[in-house]
């Protein structure tokens, strides 16, 4: 048999992380077993559903990676199809019409309250012969006895009664079918073997299968994941801080720094954090997920991703931080080597917007010290160490980071000072704030023209100093 999964969103949003963490594991179980992982846009509810959400569902999947081997398919372009399965049940009376007015259906919905029972359709209009041309919706004919039983890949055996559940509506008085039928006829004619999805739709499953079965087609197997809740225990949401996939993106993120983050999202393999794309495919499970929630914990999301910045290949993270240097309007084209400067700051940054904040002045001139550097470091006694450098560095032939450290080095002896007394000022001369990498890779990548002027711009700081002194 072949393995064939899905990811089936609604775009009716941004492709967030509950989302991306389904569409990972149902994306791994289909590689892990060198299967089929298909996409489909569940696109029925007209009003909610937009191109830009599946455009921004797309963005996402191709920015972490998880390609699809077929779609993506749209459920408006098969609504022809919905109603030739509707029309077949109808024809062997595993569905009927029914036309049972609003005020009925709450009047049932209002007694069954009162009596503290789950609000259930009837079954009236069961035996009704209805005018196909007058209103009306179709419902699904749910067996009445015995239970739908299942082997959910994730919380074990499930099985609920049949009286459980009601005839559902499977066309809508517009003649359009509804989100159920539409699952099962797609899940059927794409031939999915394994339905991996939120727990959201555990409800769902039971009546999913008495439609199978009705059509008399294989029933696929289901593993439904555990919800994600917030760091307060509340089902993830908005207020909880970013859950768009792509604004993790924006915000710096690695996508594979995200994957391992939502891999570890309720399923683990012995106490391992770090996990490559091919070592989750290798190690998945599904039998491994956990049954209780998950919660999304953000420190460890940017633990991951420094620990992803760290160890990745400086070519990969300068490709990955060349759009935020953009952001702030450098080009980095126009300075030293993206790549130079990403050697010089992968242990410093947790996020690739960080790395290109403490980037910047590398490509152009900050415009003000940072006051507390400023004011500790470009003190009058800092004139002459600075002013020694100054024409030690016009003078330098060879502009080399050793060369360099070996200046720095000879100007402190010749002061007879600690190195850091001449290191100290020089860089908040040319950075513009406390911290960089070490000094003599800093003088490298900055350049000697930009060092001068930099250097200056702290002479003249000192002396307005000493003015207002
Ligand atoms: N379209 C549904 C959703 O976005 C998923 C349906 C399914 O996976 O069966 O929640």
């Amino acid at each position: 048999m072949t393995i064939r999964t899905r990811f089936a969103p609604s775009p009716t949003g941004y492709l967030h992380v509950g989302g991306a963490r389904t569409a990972l594991f149902s994306w791994l179980f289909a590689r892990k077993h060198g299967g089929a992982f298909v996409l489909r846009i569940e696109d029925t509810d007209l009003e909610r559903s937009t191109a830009e959400s599946v455009n921004a569902i797309l963005e996402g999947m191709t920015w972490l990676g998880l390609e699809y081997d077929e779609g993506p398919f749209y459920q408006t372009k098969r609504f022809d199809r919905y109603n030739q399965v509707i029309d077949e049940l109808l024809a062997n009376g595993l569905a009927y019409r029914c036309d049972c007015s609003r005020d009925r259906l709450e009047q049932l919905r209002d007694e069954a309250m009162k009596n503290k029972q789950k609000p259930r359709y009837d079954g009236h209009c069961r035996n009704h012969t209805i005018d196909p041309n007058a209103p009306h919706v179709v419902r699904f004919r749910n067996p009445d006895q015995g239970s739908v039983v299942f082997d959910d890949l994730v919380r074990g055996r499930i099985e609920i009664a049949n009286d459980e559940l009601d005839d559902l509506i499977i066309r809508r008085s517009d003649g359009s079918p509804t989100y159920n039928l539409s699952v099962v006829v797609d899940d059927s004619d794409m031939e999915i073997t394994h339905v991996i999805r939120g727990d959201d739709h555990i409800n769902n499953t039971p009546r999913q299968i008495n439609i199978l079965k009705a059509m008399g087609k294989e029933i696929p197997r289901y593993g439904h994941l555990p919800m994600i809740l917030g760091d307060d225990g509340a089902r993830l949401s908005k207020r909880h801080g970013a859950v768009s996939v792509m604004q993790y993106m924006e915000d710096g993120f690695l996508p594979e720094a995200l994957l391992n983050y939502l891999v570890r999202l309720g399923w683990s393999h012995g106490d391992q954090e770090i996990f490559s794309v091919d070592e989750m495919i290798q190690l998945f499970e599904i039998e491994d997920v956990n049954k209780g929630a998950s919660s999304f914990n953000t420190e460890k999301l940017l633990w991951l991703n420094q620990h992803y910045i760290k160890e990745s290949d400086p070519l990969h993270i300068a490709h990955l931080l060349s759009p935020h240097m953009g952001r702030l309007d450098i080009d980095p084209t126009t300075g030293p080597d993206l790549v130079e400067v990403v050697k010089a700051q992968q242990e410093r940054a947790q996020t690739l917007v960080e790395m290109a904040e403490i980037s910047a002045f590398f490509y152009k001139d900050f415009q003000e010290f940072d006051d507390n550097a400023a004011k500790k470091n470009l003190r009058p006694v800092a004139r002459e160490p600075l002013e020694v450098m100054r024409e030690a560095l016009a003078g330098l032939d060879e502009w080399t980071a050793e060369a360099l450290h070996q200046l720095v080095q000879d100007v402190a002896d010749k002061l007879e000072v600690k190195m850091g007394k001449v290191a100290q000022p020089l860089r908040v001369a040319v950075v513009g704030r406390a911290a960089s990498p070490g000094i003599d890779v800093t003088l490298h990548l900055v350049g000697r023209e930009a060092c001068l002027r930099r250097i200056d711009k702290a002479l003249e700081y000192i002396s307005l100093r000493e003015q207002s002194a």
